[in-house]
């Protein structure tokens, strides 16, 4: 993960690598640093800890240039320390490197470059880099760079400089993403497209094994060949507001509460835009199988796909997290539709599931946020949620999104497969389009549930149950609560508490219900019936009718909506809960402790 950025140009460097490196810090944020380059080699300040401390470091010892490049790290080799810091700068001071990703045979380049006399400095893989690159330099950097490419085993996004050619920055990349932007006032290379969005728009996306080099004046591009490669730039269509809070305390709060609109955004491009015509070229006869993989909040958005598309296809649906399917030797062929989702397009475990299930045959198709990414651009067919950058490594948008993508596709196969009628299809498309202005109606009334966040900070332990599609929302509810508040949470189908873990239950333990699958409200009912005999407490989910227990149970109530989709408004209620828990806390609820946000590493 980590992230970086790397400018050259006419203004001072070091101001625009520290801001860009605020919009990064979602990706890494155990240590950060930055380098230029000066008359006599590089200047660096690298520093343990979250940004704020680099830029106490930078006051007391300021750096200025016109070019430069800076990192902020989610460490993968070594502890998070100032010397295991990026940038790593070669033993002689003349190349330093900003690396994202693993380089897997480190160890042996190391051990060869000690033989030669290299002393390392730190514990990283990514020292080898630099080192290496100082071994290997013979005057052309861009020839030093081809042949460390060639060297380097593993992944990685790297910003390069010299001291011997300081009016030039070199990047090159291999599956770690990395983009070029071009402004008035110069060049850059990042990461992701927050970290430039204030100074440009327009964009390149840098392929595999391609070489970028970047003046004040141009961008030039390469392949290993050292033939020029033409490249076409981009314009990407969010505005810098979208990557700033805007007057809210954090991202997620800022973020949650945009999914009224990029709800109706996503569903109007799948319905009559780009979208709506990918989804047509699809012909869903032709499989017998769905199969959808993702990590994390994603492979949760599979889950709720799962008993949607089982309901309206009958066709079996299979949900794995993309970690697991890689590497299983999944029984999957050209009759199999794999389905993976994820929000950056990067995620490398979501990345190999994909190019494991295309090796075997089977049809790809990729639901993803961000457009150019490697899973839109590998994928056999993509479509894009239309969330606009997400910040919060929390996601919450994003995740609504995917799910309104999957229902909609859920809908368009059926009507495939001659399951739905056209009427019928209107139907739940109308149901569809209903849910942004139910999101609205929500977010409307924070207050209820912000009262009862408020009461429940001193939890040591949650459960969320539900059954059926209320269960696979569960599962979101549970990683959004662990993920920010630190509580500890499980999420369990109601009828497998009996089998185990309902002997964790004990006096006001809580227990969050949801019950808005209509057949199943007297079996989740009595599943929290369960609880309660037990001592428990249970905030209860949906419009079922039920007694207070005594003030034991609270009920909160949601939109009528048909159940297919009431995933997504019971979703908003518990990434509330999760966070207003989190903010009673006095947490760092949009940088949670050890968790980074697109997870580039395996
Ligand atoms: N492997 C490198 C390190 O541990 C970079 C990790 C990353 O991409 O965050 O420093």
């Amino acid at each position: 993960m980590c992230g970086i950025i790397g400018y050259i140009g006419n203004q001072d460097a070091v101001p625009i690598i520290v801001e860009g490196l605020k919009k990064l810090e979602y990706r890494g944020y155990d240590s950060a640093g930055l380098a230029v380059c000066g008359a006599d080699g590089f200047s660096v300040v690298k520093q343990k800890g979250r940004l704020d401390a680099l830029e106490i470091r930078l006051k007391q010892q300021p750096l200025s240039g016109f070019a430069g490049i800076g990192h902020t790290r989610w460490a993968t080799h070594g502890e998070p320390s100032d010397v295991n810091s990026h940038p790593h700068v070669g033993q002689q001071n003349r190349i330093a490197v900003v690396h994202n990703g693993i380089i897997e045979n480190y160890q042996e380049i190391k051990e060869y470059l000690q033989q030669k006399g290299v002393t390392f400095h730190s514990q990283t893989d990514s020292e080898v880099i630099a080192q290496l690159a100082e071994y290997y330099y013979d005057k052309e950097l861009i020839k030093t760079v081809v042949k460390l490419s060639r060297r380097l085993e593993g992944s990685y996004a790297l910003g390069i400089m010299c001291a011997a050619h300081p009016d030039v920055l070199v990047a090159v990349k291999k599956d770690n993403p990395l983009i070029i932007g071009v402004s008035a006032h110069g060049h850059f290379i990042a990461s992701d497209i927050p970290a430039v969005l204030k100074h440009t728009n327009q964009v390149y996306y840098l392929e595999d094994n391609e070489i970028a080099v970047l003046t004040a004046q141009g961008v030039q591009f390469f392949n290993t060949e050292l033939e020029t490669v033409s490249k076409k730039i981009e314009t990407v269509s969010w505005n810098p507001e979208a990557a700033e809070k805007g007057g809210y305390p954090h991202f997620m709060l800022k973020e949650i509460m945009e999914q009224p609109q990029i709800l109706k955004d996503t569903i109007a491009n799948l319905l009559s835009g780009k979208g709506a015509e990918v989804m047509q070229q699809i012909d869903i006869k032709k499989f017998t199988r769905v199969c959808i993989t993702a990590c994390g909040s994603a492979y949760n958005a599979g889950l709720v796909a799962k008993y949607v598309f089982e309901r309206l296809l009958r066709l079996p649906v299979e949900v794995e997290t993309a970690s697991e399917f890689r590497y299983k030797d999944a029984i999957i062929d050209e009759q199999s539709m794999v389905i993976l989702i994820s929000q950056s397009g990067e995620t490398a475990d979501t990345i190999a599931a994909m190019r494991e299930a295309k090796r075997k045959g089977a049809f790809t198709l990729s639901i993803v946020n961000v457009v150019g990414s490697t899973l839109s651009k590998e994928s056999d067919v993509c479509i894009y949620t239309a969330a606009g950058p997400e910040i919060a490594v929390a996601t919450t948008k994003a995740f609504s999104a995917q799910l309104t993508a999957l229902y909609l596709l859920a809908v368009r196969f059926a009507v495939g497969l001659g399951r739905l009628t056209p009427t019928q299809a209107k139907q739940y498309i109308g149901q569809i389009q209903s849910i942004p202005k139910k999101v609205a109606e929500i977010l409307q009334e924070v207050d209820t549930v912000q009262r009862y966040a408020a009461a429940c900070v001193g939890y040591k332990s949650v459960f969320f149950i539900g059954r059926n599609l209320d269960y696979a929302i569960a599962t979101e509810g549970s990683l959004k609560l662990k993920e920010i508040s630190y509580i500890h949470s499980e999420a369990y189908a109601g009828g497998e508490l009996k089998h185990g873990t309902i002997s964790l239950i004990e006096d006001n333990t809580l227990v969050v219900t949801l019950a808005t699958v209509e057949k199943l409200y007297p079996k989740i009912l009595s599943n929290a019936e369960q609880v309660l005999s037990r001592g428990a407490r249970v905030l209860w989910i949906g419009n079922a009718q039920t007694d207070d227990y005594g003030g034991r149970l609270v009920q909160l109530r949601l939109p009528p909506i048909e159940e297919l989709f009431a995933p997504s408004l019971s979703v908003i209620v518990l990434q509330l809960f999760a966070y207003y828990i989190a903010a009673n806390k006095g947490l760092d609820i949009d940088k949670p402790r050890n968790l980074a946000k697109s997870v580039t590493v395996e």
